[in-house]
């Protein structure tokens, strides 16, 4: 039998991984682009059962124009997720927003000129792409596919604007940037993009490294490393919402698999969180970093403050997702942490 392969870009990275693994589990072939030979070997390792069905090419900047034009041959759809996510960068349009959008411009030209197989694009955008920062906390009101981050790319490259909310609007350029793309050109396939907060979960990422895990992973981490001590403060999360790694990556499998899915927009999140509640189900159910974890004020849960909500029920409805719980999520992540440790 002839599988159909799947291209996913970044496959070394933290939710790529699950992606995936979902793919290949769903009888897929899988061709992954990474930025190195090393890190293909080690993505390789991660999937030896699989090793027949998953191949790699060597992207080293998703930002250089034609970088796709080989990766995207002879594959039936693409899953884009390669994009930087850092919360402190160098150059703010060199390291964030050229990648993002770039990236994104790119893949789908390489698909178009190369690739009239394809079927189907999932764009793994953020609901960093929704968010508007200057609303804040802005309790009462609940995100949606409605919601685009409003930025300027002058806001987004003024030196006074924080790395993090530049990113932010990366992601929103990135995903109207396809969006557009999909109007002009009217190509043969078609648009899904995938949009989720903060992403917690195990880590399975064959090159995650204790010292330089990705930027929703080390959130989680600070509040259990060696490191930290019950008299830390607890930080702000990035944004008030979450989403489980593992219902990220069914949510790409479905939006590629899902007719109705074509031509939408999904928000993926299982709801509100804060940093205290974390700290407490690390406290409450992983005994080996119970002295590690910041007190804060234990269960006050989003601690009396009011913050915006999500509607993620079309995501229930079209794309079948059920979302984990909190409480699974951050113990299977401390866990993954737990095992990394060991291997330092
Ligand atoms: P990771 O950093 O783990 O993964 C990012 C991947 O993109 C890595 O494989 C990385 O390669 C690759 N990459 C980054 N920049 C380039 C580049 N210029 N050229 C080639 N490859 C590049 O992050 P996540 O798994 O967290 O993020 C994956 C996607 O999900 C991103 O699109 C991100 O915006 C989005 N997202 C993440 C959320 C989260 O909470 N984690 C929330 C919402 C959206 P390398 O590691 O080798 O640099």
């Amino acid at each position: 039998m002839t599988r159909e392969t799947i291209l996913i870009t970044g496959a070394s990275g933290f939710i790529a991984t699950h992606v995936v693994n979902a793919f290949l589990r769903a009888g897929y072939a899988v061709r992954g682009t990474v930025r190195s030979e090393e890190k293909a070997a080690k993505v390789h390792r991660t999937f030896s059962e699989y090793s027949e069905r998953l191949s790699f090419v060597i992207v080293p900047d998703i930002a250089q124009p034609y970088a796709f034009d080989e990766a995207v041959q002879g594959v039936v759809g693409v899953i884009h997720t390669a994009c930087p996510f850092k919360a402190e960068v160098e150059d703010k349009e060199r390291d964030l927003l050229q990648p993002s959008v770039l990236g994104t411009f790119n893949i789908l030209n390489s698909i178009q000129k190369y690739a009239p197989q394809v079927r189907r694009v999932v764009e793994t955008s953020s609901f960093a792409g929704m968010l508007d920062i200057s609303k804040g906390n802005w309790p009462g009101h609940v995100y949606s596919e409605a919601d685009w981050n409003p930025m300027t790319y002058a806001e987004a490259t003024n030196a006074n604007t924080p790395d993090i909310a530049t990113y932010c609007a990366g992601k929103a350029m990135a995903e109207r940037a396809a969006w557009d793309f999909m109007a002009r050109e009217n190509p043969p396939f078609d648009l899904v993009t995938i949009c989720p907060p903060c992403v917690y979960g195990p880590n399975a990422n064959a090159t995650a490294d204790l010292v330089k895990l990705n930027t929703s992973s080390a959130e989680i981490y600070q509040l259990m490393s060696p490191m930290s001590k019950p008299s830390d403060p607890l930080p702000p999360p990035v944004v008030w919402v979450w989403v489980d790694v593992r219902d990220v990556a069914e949510a790409h499998l479905k939006a590629f698999e899902v007719p109705e899915a074509g031509g939408q927009r999904f928000l993926v999140s299982a709801g509100n969180h804060s940093s205290q509640k974390i700290a407490d189900i690390l406290r409450d159910h992983v005994a080996e970093v119970q002295d590690r974890v910041p007190l804060g004020k234990p269960h006050s849960g989003m601690g009396g403050r009011e913050v915006y909500g999500v509607d993620a029920s079309k995501s229930e409805k079209v794309l079948g997702l059920r979302y984990h719980p909190l409480e699974e999520t951050v113990v299977d992540a401390a866990r993954a942490f737990l095992r990394l440790e060991q291997v330092v």
